[in-house]
């Protein structure tokens, strides 16, 4: 079972790159398991990582199995874990088009429907902070406060999800809505939905696909 989960959180990694998500040893994946959290290794290649390569931290950061150094992000992690007593995983990754907006420290506004797919009329952008610190992780707890997904300043991407693959689901919306965000832009004004029409698409969402 835990064998399985650390191939799964491989998996997805190596998806998240393959995907165009991401690139190089950027991003990181984290699963909780029990009372602890299953996370990728610092600074290693996806395509090399074996389960033994994945770390498996207590909610304070703690390795509690094995050798492997956890992401640089751990508090990151950890710290959406604490807060969010209902999510099982988390993806961080650098996506192109969603990095180059965080680079505009602006939230992504309803100028499509599909940004509900993140929970709210709005996909919200944390002020920067320096990566690994307690301060990102605080500055990312509260971007994603009723929401599955938000963006980092000058960094990057973060969802969670009840499973892993509803995370990685939401990653590649993303970054889907943010390069047709940044096409729209270069065309001309996006013109915005109002509140009433995003509470509309709220409401069809909470039972679409199921
Ligand atoms: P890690 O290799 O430590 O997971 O760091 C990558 C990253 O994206 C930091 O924000
Ligand atoms: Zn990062």
């Amino acid at each position: 079972m835990e064998t399985q989960l650390r191939w799964d959180v491989i998996a997805a990694a190596r998806a998240l790159n393959q995907r165009g998500l991401n690139q190089g040893t950027s991003g990181n994946i984290s699963v909780r398991h029990g009372g602890t959290v299953l996370i990728t290794p610092t600074g290693l290649a996806f395509d090399d990582l074996t389960p033994e390569h994945i770390a498996a931290i207590d909610l304070t950061g703690t390795v509690v199995k094995g050798t492997a150094k956890p992401s640089s992000e751990w508090r990151m992690h950890t710290g959406i874990y604490r807060a969010r007593p209902d999510v099982q995983a988390v993806v961080h990754a650098h996506p192109p088009h969603t990095t180059a907006l965080a680079c505009l420290r602006q939230d992504i506004p309803p100028f499509h429907y599909m940004v509900a797919v993140a929970g709210g009329s709005s996909i919200r952008c944390a002020p920067y902070a320096t990566y690994g610190t307690a301060e990102l992780a605080e500055a990312a707890v509260q971007a994603l406060h009723e929401r599955t997904a938000c963006l980092l300043a000058n960094h990057g991407l973060l969802t969670i999800g009840i499973t892993l693959d509803k995370a990685m689901y939401v990653a590649q919306e993303v970054e889907t809505l943010a390069r047709q965000y940044l096409l729209a832009c270069q065309a001309g004004t996006p013109v915005l939905l109002s509140e009433a029409e995003m509470d509309d698409v709220l409401d069809r969402f909470a039972d679409y696909g199921k």
